[in-house]
C-alpha cells in the first residue's frame, strides 16, 4: 500500500513477491527512512492460526512510524495486510516448533536529494517460515559484552524499529560471533555502564528472592512486546519486577556472589533464551552453573503455552485468524 501526501494510503494490492523498482534517489536509499515490525502467526494444535498481541506490533509500528517523521498506518489497516497475508495459505505454516515470520515494513520513495522527510512511502509486508532461533536449541545463549560500541543514545532513535538502529549494531554484532557468542549486550552511551539490551532482544535478571529486574524504558531501549508480556505474567503470579537500572559492575557482583540467580533475553525470535555466560575483554562472567534456570524455564513455559493456545490466555493477547 503506498501513501503519497497528496492522496494518503491508497492502491492496497495483494501480489506475487517480486522485486521493487526504486528511483536511484529514493530518500530511504540515502538517509535511511525506514521502519519495520516482526511478529510471528502459529499454527496450533487444533488448526487454527493464531497471532501474539498484532495490536502492539501495529502500536510499536505508529510510533516509529512518527519517530521517523513517517506517516502513521492506521491499525486496522496494518491488521488487515497481516490477516489477508497470512490467510493465503496456511498449509505452509509449520506446526510444532516452527511459525510463520511475518515482517511489516516501510519505507522513503520519494526521488530527491535534499535532507527532509519524504512525501511518498510504501509499505509492504513479507513472510517466511521459521524453526528455532538458535542453532543451540534450548542451549543457554553466551552474549558478548561490546565496550566499542554503543546501540542508542538519549533523544536519538532507540525506542523506534526502524533499520538504522540496526545497521549501527551489525559491527558489534559481528565482534559477538568472532567470540563465540550468539549475541551482542549494550550498555547506554552516556556513562557505558547501565544494561541495555541485546542486538535483538530485551534482558531480564532473576534475583536469590525471586524478583525479578529489567533495564526501564528509558528511550533508549526497544519497547520489547514480550518483554511487556513477562512483567505482566510475571507480577500476576505474585512475583516482584523491578523495571530498573541494572550496572554491568553490579551483574559481574551479583553472579559472583550468587545474587543473581539467572538471565535471560527475550523477544519475538527467541521468545525466552537463557543467558548462561556473558564474555568480555574483561573476562567472563558465568549465571549460576551456567544452564536454565527454573524461573526462566516457567516463564518460557507458560508464554510459549499462550502464544501456541495451550495455557489460557487470560489477557486476551491471543488473535485467531478466521
Ligand atoms: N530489542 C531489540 C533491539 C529488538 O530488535 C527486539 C525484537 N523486536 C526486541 C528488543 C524484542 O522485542 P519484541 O519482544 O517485541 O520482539
Amino acid at each position: 500500500i503506498r501513501w503519497t501526501k497528496d492522496r494518503g494510503w491508497h492502491d492496497a494490492e495483494v501480489c506475487a513477491r517480486a522485486p521493487v523498482t526504486l528511483d536511484p534517489a529514493a530518500a530511504v536509499l540515502h538517509y535511511g527512512q525506514e521502519i519495520f515490525e516482526g511478529l510471528k502467526a502459529y499454527n496450533l494444535s487444533d488448526g487454527t492460526i493464531a497471532l501474539f498481541r498484532p495490536d502492539q506490533n501495529a502500536r510499536r509500528f505508529q510510533q516509529s512510524a512518527a519517530r521517523m517523521a513517517m506517516p502513521e498506518l492506521p491499525e486496522a489497516v496494518f491488521l488487515q495486510a497481516v490477516d489477508e497475508l497470512v490467510k493465503i495459505d496456511t498449509a505452509w505454516i509449520p506446526k510444532g516448533d516452527g511459525s510463520l515470520y511475518l515482517r511489516p515494513f516501510m519505507f522513503a520513495t520519494e526521488a530527491f536529494l535534499g535532507v527532509r522527510p519524504s512525501h511518498e512511502y510504501l509499505f509492504m509486508l513479507i513472510a517466511s517460515s521459521v524453526g528455532s532461533y538458535f542453532k543451540g536449541g534450548e542451549k543457554p545463549v553466551t552474549v558478548w559484552l561490546t565496550d566499542r560500541y554503543t546501540r542508542a543514545a538519549e533523544g536519538g532513535t532507540g525506542a523506534a524499529k526502524c533499520g538504522g538502529n540496526y545497521a549501527s549494531s551489525l559491527l558489534a554484532q559481528a565482534e559477538a560471533m568472532e567470540n563465540g557468542c550468539d549475541q551482542v549486550v549494550f550498555l547506554d552511551a552516556a556513562e557505558h555502564r547501565w544494561v541495555e539490551e541485546l542486538g535483538g532482544m530485551n534482558v531480564f535478571f532473576v534475583m536469590d528472592d525471586g524478583s525479578l529486574v529489567t533495564p526501564p524504558l528509558s528511550g533508549t531501549i526497544l519497547p520489547g512486546i514480550t518483554r511487556d508480556a513477562i512483567i505482566t505474567l510475571a507480577r500476576k503470579e505474585g512475583r516482584t519486577v523491578r523495571e530498573e537500572r541494572y550496572s554491568i559492575d553490579q551483574w559481574r557482583a551479583d553472579a559472583a556472589s550468587g545474587k543473581l540467580k539467572e538471565a535471560f533475553a527475550c523477544g519475538t525470535a527467541a521468545v525466552v533464551a537463557s543467558i548462561g555466560k556473558i564474555k568480555s575483554s574483561a573476562g567472563d562472567i558465568v549465571i549460576s552453573d551456567g544452564t536454565t534456570g527454573p524461573v526462566t524455564s516457567a516463564i518460557k513455559a507458560r508464554l510459549v503455552g499462550i502464544q501456541r493456545g495451550e495455557v489460557a490466555d487470560e489477557f486476551g493477547w491471543v488473535h485467531r485468524i478466521k
